[in-house]
């Protein structure tokens, strides 16, 4: 019989993409999502027969009829934006929504991955971060209703790997890019794209001179499938280490688009991360995983799917 794995969050832009390296792998997947800010057309192009899509709020109780051998988490709004809209919805789904999809695993005595992120180390004092730096983080700042989700997500992961024996894999994933993100998401990469291809101006926030380190969207799978079938437990970075300013970030994305969009300064959000950049060495030593992709490659396939998307 082969593999089964639930994956929640199917129709957005990483769960989307695991979902088509689950089923290239073998896979039979069952996607679950509630489309709140996922895109069903994001796995409208599979004819798997090993592949089903369930409508579904994980926040409420699952049922899943039969075994389950894997659990991938990624449901929850990821961009800034989104998750400002939509605060009480991501505090539920980090919190209620990992106890529920713990809870299954635990009937199921399935594996778990939680995808975590970065903004668990929030406006970081220690630069890059590594896994045991414990974060800065304001609870009660806008920003808060995610990183603090993220954070009781992972307490709860490892609340149900040391008190019920549950396998809770975690990994923290840092910005990562690539096709089927959402036009108007409001993340910096999908922001600037469209601007260019549109001839709007780059809206830059703050001085832009706050640094992040963009990973694209395959190298960061590849990371999350050896992760699943490691021993390791993690929490793990994945991520690319190339670090840049973000207007380093609009000025290499107008060179790529040939745009001549002006950069249009706007105020910087509260609390913005100043820095960010994965310390990668525990996902090379453990999972012999590094990055592949260089950014200006990363690049040129988004804006070939950005070009599609809005023509
Ligand atoms: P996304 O918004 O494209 O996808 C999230 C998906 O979760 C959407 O399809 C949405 O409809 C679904 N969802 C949200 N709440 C739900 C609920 N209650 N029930 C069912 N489905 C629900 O975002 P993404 O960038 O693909 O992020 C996916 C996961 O990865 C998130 O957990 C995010 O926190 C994490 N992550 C992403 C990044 C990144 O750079 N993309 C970085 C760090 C962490
Ligand atoms: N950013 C920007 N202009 C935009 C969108 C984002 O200058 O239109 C900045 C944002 O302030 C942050 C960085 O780009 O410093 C990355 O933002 P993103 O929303 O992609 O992700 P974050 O890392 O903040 O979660």
């Amino acid at each position: 019989m082969s593999t089964r794995t639930l994956v929640t969050g199917a129709a957005g832009f990483l769960g989307s993409h695991l979902v088509d390296r689950l089923l290239s792998k073998g896979h039979e997947v069952i996607g679950m999502d509630n489309f709140i800010t996922g895109d069903r057309t994001n796995l409208d192009h599979i004819s798997d027969p090993k592949f089903t899509l369930v409508e579904h709020d994980v926040t409420e109780e699952i049922r899943i009829e039969g075994p389950l051998d894997y659990i991938l988490h990624f449901a929850s709004p990821a961009s800034p934006i989104d998750y400002l809209e939509l605060p009480i919805q991501t505090l539920k789904v980090g919190s209620l929504g990992t106890h529920k999809t713990l809870g299954l695993a635990k009937a199921k005595n399935a594996t778990y991955l939680l995808a975590s992120t970065s903004e668990v180390y929030g406006d970081p004092l220690v630069h890059p971060q590594r896994e045991d730096y414990w974060g800065n983080v304001n609870p009660i700042g806008p920003r808060g209703v995610y990183d603090e989700a993220k954070r009781f997500a992972e307490a709860m992961g490892v609340a149900y790997r040391r008190y019920h024996g549950v396998d809770v894999k975690i990994v923290r994933i840092f910005n990562t890019y690539g096709p089927r993100m959402r036009i108007r998401d409001g993340r910096a990469i999908p922001a600037f794209i469209s601007q260019c291809l549109s001839d709007e101006p780059l809206t830059v926030f703050g001085k832009g001179d706050q640094t992040r380190s963009f990973c694209f969207v395959s190298d960061l799978v590849t990371g999350i499938c050896k992760l699943l079938l490691s021993e390791h437990q993690g929490p793990v970075n994945i991520g690319n280490p190339a670090e840049m300013t973000i207007l380093q970030l609009a000025s290499t994305i107008k060179t790529l688009t040939e745009s001549n969009s002006p950069i249009e300064y706007k105020d910087l959000p509260e609390d913005d991360p100043k820095v960010r950049q994965p310390d990668i060495g525990l996902a090379q030593s453990l999972l012999d995983w590094s990055p592949e992709v260089g950014l200006e490659n990363g690049l040129a396939e988004t804006i070939a799917y950005f070009r599609q998307k809005l023509a």
